[in-house]
């Protein structure tokens, strides 16, 4: 069990009315951890929201040393709080602290941690379908010192955001630009941790296919440029006759929790699945032969993203009908149901706080 010292907010904020949209609204509390070496993760403490001081001379603002976490919290129909599968955010966590000289936090304490803060801020949870809590854990690392080495100096912080139901108006298909100039991540970076870095060379892709009209960047390998990686925030899954298939793991995209939850479900229900190398030619012939069926993203943030206009160079394609697919509804559905409570939970996902 983790001490927690709690100091509760004497001036509680104002619960946001009206469309929440995402991340810029925080709760009343935070949690909080310092890492010392010699001393390992000490100070666990959960403290009302407010702004950090410190040292300009930092090692995470200079050399990028941090990692985070993506999770939510949801609201269930009698009022219950539920969690999605966070022993495995909290494994993740600690993959990416491995790959980035951050030291490791037990995993029970990273759950404990969240579970803590949330439940402290549980009335910030929304109720409207779709809304949810998202949960924000993340470390950076604090020595003031400029020569470039691990620090021995962390904080370790969970921060909560009340989040808008993504699609406001049922699943809404997007559209992905394959981005065939800047890469990613390759083999041997850092491209399966989930860090800062990954997002600051995703920037400028980001803002070319948004200029172009498409509002997420699908990338390639860093390598040929041929095969298909991930989404920006969000692993892709193609159906093609039939059939589904993802890009396996590779070192270079991020394990999705809700990529593995997605593969469950589907080999659940007898849906043959494939994780292999998938090559931006063969989602050419697909389409041309009619046969690439459904495109979505899936992710924390909003759990299936159709895909309904995939652009490669001079190709736009327009995926089946350019709407949502029969799958990537079903799935949506499910899993959305078993988080909120609604559906029975065979896989044992859901954690009730
Ligand atoms: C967080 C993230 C995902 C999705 O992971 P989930 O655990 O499903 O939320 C996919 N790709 C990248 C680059 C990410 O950072």
């Amino acid at each position: 069990m983790l001490d927690i010292k709690v100091t509760k907010t004497t001036a509680p904020k104002e619960k946001p009315a009206g469309a929440l949209g995402f991340g810029k609204i925080f709760t009343d509390h935070m949690f909080v951890m310092n890492y010392t070496e010699g001393l390992g993760w000490h100070d666990a403490r959960i403290e009302p929201f407010a702004d950090i001081s410190l040292s300009p001379a930092c090692v995470v603002f200079h050399y990028g040393q941090e990692m985070f976490e993506g999770m939510k919290a949801y609201r269930g129909e009698n009022g219950e709080t539920y969690l999605f599968r966070p022993e495995r955010n909290a494994a993740r966590a600690n993959e990416s602290n491995r790959r980035l000289c951050i030291p490791e936090i037990p995993t029970d304490i990273f759950v404990e941690a969240v579970k803590a803060v949330v439940k402290v801020d549980e009335d910030w949870i929304p109720t409207e379908p779709g809304t949810s809590l998202y949960i924000r854990p993340f470390v950076i690392a604090t020595d003031a010192f400029l020569g470039v080495a691990p620090s021995k100096t962390y904080l370790f912080m969970v921060i909560l955001s009340p989040s808008g139901a993504y699609y406001s108006e049922g699943l809404a298909p997007v559209g992905i630009w394959i981005e065939d100039d800047y890469v990613r991540a390759v083999k041997g970076g850092m491209g399966y941790a989930k860090t800062g870095g990954n997002y600051a060379c995703s920037l400028a892709a980001q803002v070319k296919a948004h200029d172009a009209g498409f509002s997420q960047v699908l990338w390639l390998d860093g390598v040929e440029r041929r095969y298909i990686e991930e989404v920006g925030a969000m692993n892709i899954f193609f159906k093609i006759d039939g059939k589904v298939v993802t890009p396996m793991l590779n070192g270079s995209i991020l394990p999705g929790v809700t990529r593995n939850s997605v593969l469950q479900l589907l080999t659940s229900w007898g849906i043959p699945c494939e994780e292999r190398r998938i090559s931006v030619d063969e989602l050419l012939e697909a389409q041309a032969a009619g046969k690439l069926e459904e495109v979505f993203g899936t992710g924390t943030a909003a759990v299936i993203s159709p895909v309904g206009k995939l652009r490669y160079k001079d190709d736009v394609m327009t995926i089946g009908d350019g709407g949502i697919g029969e799958l990537s509804q079903k799935i949506y559905d499910t899993i959305t149901g078993i988080q909120t409570g609604k559906l029975d939970d065979p896989f044992g996902w859901r954690v009730m706080i």
